[in-house]
């Protein structure tokens, strides 16, 4: 299989589509995106990264850094962390608060707003996010190969400013005692990462261990169990995408995340890990190109977690 054929072809088929969906608008930096970029990355076990569009372009990964937290978060607390969060898709959208009270104050699960803070919060320790967003950064650099990968500081300062209805989850949780943090020590880690600006060939690097049982196949480096890491792509199978996570399975068949940036990261179990970007986003705020390239990309390629 010729990966850079196919990716022509994927290139082919999202030609038509091109600029479609609905670009985030809720803050001046993500609204000023050109609809038409389009970028797509794999990468691969031998340490090669094969690219087309606009793939070394950086953009807001936003949610897409849920990934990086949670396995973070496993990391540090184990199964503890399923004290304070869920496993089980949503049906809501990201930022819903409806199944909190009834749940109280637990979220559903690791990839959704709620669940993302209470991740965010284990990771912050004697209060201190700016330690925290420190450690991520260093690990994300590492894992990307790329000491330049950094946060787009606008952003993560125009997050803040919109951020009313993340506050609203953050202390509704606070008020079941699910955070051990003060809300805006948390929120502000949490706005950082979610600010974290990466290339699809960055982000597909970053997260390569996914797709080989926790290990990065380029440094041999051991970066999770192969339990957790299964465990990951479980969840970002049944939750990653929010109300819009069956049809992504349905359509595409792989452990996805998707972020309003219009980045989808998506983890083909034994073969790579594909970051695609185009910022026109469907009414779930799942990318509505990346999601018809990756589904050229499965279908030319066979990659489906279902055969
Ligand atoms: N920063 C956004 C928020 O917290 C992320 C949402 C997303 O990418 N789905 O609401």
């Amino acid at each position: 299989m010729d990966i850079d054929e196919i990716l022509e072809k994927v290139a082919d088929a999202v030609e038509p589509h091109r600029g479609g969906g609905k670009v985030a608008d809720y803050i001046p930096a993500l609204a000023s995106i050109d609809p038409d970029k389009f970028g797509l990355a794999i990468a691969t076990k031998d340490g090669a990264c094969h690219k087309i569009g606009d793939a070394d372009e950086c953009f807001s990964i936003q949610s897409i850094s849920k990934v990086f937290t949670f396995s973070l978060a496993l990391q540090k607390v184990g199964d503890g962390l399923w004290k304070r969060v869920g496993r089980e898709p949503s049906g809501s959208a990201f930022n819903s608060i409806i199944q909190l009270e009834h749940e109280k104050g637990i979220p559903r699960n690791p990839l959704i707003n709620a669940g993302a803070i209470v991740v965010t919060d284990h990771l912050v320790e004697n209060g201190d996010a700016d330690a925290t967003i420190e450690m991520l950064l260093r690990v994300l650099r590492d894992h990307a190969e790329d000491q330049s990968v950094d946060i787009d500081y606008e952003v993560a300062k125009s997050e803040s400013e919109t951020g009313a209805r993340n506050r609203s989850l953050a202390h509704f949780m606070a008020s079941f005692g699910n955070l051990d943090n003060e809300v805006e020590v948390v929120l502000s880690a949490y706005f950082r990462h979610c600010a974290l600006a990466l290339s699809c060939s960055q982000l597909a690097r970053a997260a390569l261990f996914l797709a080989f049982d926790g290990k990065d196949p380029v440094t041999g480096e051991r970066i999770l169990t192969p339990q957790r890491c299964r465990r990951i792509n479980a969840v970002m199978m049944s939750c990653g995408h929010y109300d819009n996570s069956g049809d992504f399975a349905f359509r595409i068949g792989l452990p996805g995340k998707s972020g309003v940036g219009g980045g989808v990261l998506a983890i083909v179990p034994g073969e790579g890990a594909v970051a695609v970007w185009s910022p026109g986003l469907n009414d779930a705020g799942t990318s509505t190109v990346g999601s018809i390239a990756l589904e050229a990309l499965v279908a030319e390629t066979g990659w489906s977690v279902f055969g």
